[in-house]
């Protein structure tokens, strides 16, 4: 389980409409601020999963990013500002972050993130939250999260729609991992970007508050979690469906054998491991 903080008489407060859910209590919001969890991208689900999970009291969050403000940004990107252009998104987050909630550390990491320094990044962190936009980030990030055994919650917003799941494979199945769901990487005719087919602002809020909820339920061990499960949300005509997401018989990092667990603080353990 993630490590537990104990609240100051200020944050108490803070958070009293909060801890007063049964779902939450005091010892959840102890968790939360004990919670170390990693955003990829600062953008359109980044924006509200970012200043939810802030606003919530997650004590660490680590934001990577490495793109600057642009105008074309600000329609769904809540984090940033007219007066931010041409700043790093992650000096823009931090900057909301901490004068929304000054009690939580924010984490710039100023890159992007790839096979190359994945497992470093994660490796500091209890969970990860992809709101990324390409498939070979997701990919890589979905990789060093199951090498970590870090939960990842991944969501992806187009147009009016989005999806959201979560992936901890490592748990054996039922549980799939990102390549049951993408077996391969799609051809780039197939993929165009929010920037070619656009996005609404609302769409992207609806599913970074329902991340932002998912990575709260994670943190607090509140099962059943998404593993397994896949929401697609059409904001355009307000309907949620959920949809089992199997494990794909025959999926090469499912099937393949689990190698050693790679940094050094993970707290969730296996069935296997916990039996
Ligand atoms: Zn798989």
């Amino acid at each position: 389980m993630t490590r537990s903080l104990p609240l100051t008489a200020e944050e108490r407060l803070w958070y009293r409409r909060q801890t007063v859910l049964p779902e939450i209590g005091e010892a959840g919001q102890e968790r939360l601020k004990g919670a170390r969890v990693l955003v990829i991208g600062a953008g359109g689900l980044g924006s509200p999963l970012l200043l939810y999970l802030a606003g919530a009291g997650v004590g660490t969050l680590g934001i990577v990013d490495f793109d600057l403000v642009e105008v074309s940004n600000l329609h769904r990107q809540i984090l940033h500002r007219a007066d931010r252009l041409d700043t790093l998104k992650t000096e823009s987050a931090e900057a909301t972050l901490r004068a929304l909630n000054p009690h939580v550390t924010i984490v710039r990491h100023d890159c992007a993130i790839g096979r190359d320094n994945a497992a470093d990044l994660v490796a500091a962190y209890d969970i990860v939250a992809d709101g990324s936009d390409n498939f070979a980030t997701r990919d890589a990030v979905h990789a060093a999260c199951l090498a970590a055994r870090v939960p990842l919650v991944s969501a992806a917003a187009q147009l009016t729609d989005g999806l959201l799941t979560t992936f901890k494979a490592w748990l054996g199945p039922p549980h799939p991992c990102y390549r049951c769901l993408f077996p391969d990487a799609p051809p780039q005719a197939l993929t165009p970007s929010c920037a070619e087919i656009g996005v609404l602002g609302p769409a992207l809020g609806l599913l970074g508050s329902m991340q932002a909820t998912a990575v709260i339920r994670e943190i607090l061990e509140d099962e059943p979690g998404l593993s397994g499960t896949l929401l697609m949300v059409d904001a355009w005509r307000h309907e949620v469906a959920h949809t089992q997401l199997p494990r794909r018989a025959g999926c090469p990092v499912c099937d393949a054998p689990q190698p050693p667990v790679t940094g050094g603080n993970r707290l969730t353990s296996s069935p296997a491991e916990s039996s």
